[in-house]
């Protein structure tokens, strides 16, 4: 590990008050975990209220699984950054695969959003990831080195201390299938290498983060690579003590 670990759920479209009442609470008792770990949960932006009022007191952040590129104006259903900063946000994902598959974002959005968040003073959570059709052609590499070039091209010089990259393959999101901490541990190692060429200052203290069906079971191994940094965590992050128990292995 490079620097603090960092654990974020995304609870995608999944969540209720009551589940924000039952993960502040069990995190709340979980101070010693929360000291050493930075978490950070992104729940549905209706329910960032309801956490915000929890965070500060169960030792968490508050993140969004996505915001607007725009300031404000005619944007029909989307959020800007201020917006969100009102209920204490202060991560915020991009580029996750389900938005590059399902909702059309593309790498110039995922770069505009970056740079917004940046400037906004939140942290980009910047998703990358192949599918599996890519991996089996072996372009892996090649996919995720023109997706980080894409997102982090004209960042500013001290944009390290305001960014995450979480490396999700697509074939391991939601699938139950997960990379194999080698496998994993070569792209990370990659990832890092890009950074170094893409980011001026400080490239090393980014942190890296694995995301795609990690488990309380597998995060321990994934976790003990050199270069993962944490992880970015789905369907496992809707139960408390499965979500503690992958944050105790960080
Ligand atoms: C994700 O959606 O970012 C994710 C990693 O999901 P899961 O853990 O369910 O694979």
């Amino acid at each position: 590990m490079h620097v603090q670990p960092l654990v974020i759920a995304n609870w995608k479209m999944n969540g209720s008050r009551e589940l924000v009442n039952a993960m502040s609470s069990a995190l709340g008792n979980q101070s010693a975990l929360t000291e050493q770990v930075q978490v950070v949960i992104c729940p549905p932006a209706t329910l960032l209220p309801a956490l915000a009022e929890q965070a500060s007191t169960a030792g968490i952040a508050c993140g969004a699984q996505t915001a607007s590129a725009h300031a404000g104006g005619a944007h029909t259903g989307e959020l800007s950054l201020s917006l969100l900063q009102e209920f204490g946000v202060s991560y915020v994902l991009v580029g996750h695969s389900e938005r590059r598959q399902h909702y059309g974002e593309t790498d110039a959005d995922v770069a505009a959003k970056t740079k917004a968040i940046i400037a906004a003073g939140c942290t980009a959570v910047v998703c990358v990831g192949e599918t599996a059709q890519q991996r089996e052609q072996e372009q892996t590499k090649a996919v995720i080195g023109e997706q980080l070039a894409a997102a982090l091209a004209d960042l500013p010089d001290n944009a390290a201390t305001k960014l995450v990259v979480a490396y999700e393959p697509v074939w391991a999101i939601g699938t139950g299938l997960t990379a194999s901490p080698e496998q994993a541990q070569d792209v990370h190692a990659f990832i890092r290498e890009n950074l170094k060429k893409l980011i001026k200052t400080d490239a090393d203290l980014i942190p890296l983060l694995y995301g795609g069906s990690v488990k309380s079971d597998n995060a321990a191994s994934l976790f003990a690579e050199q270069d993962i940094d944490g992880g970015l965590i789905g369907g496992a992050s809707l139960v408390a003590d499965d979500f503690i128990a992958i944050c105790s292995a960080a």
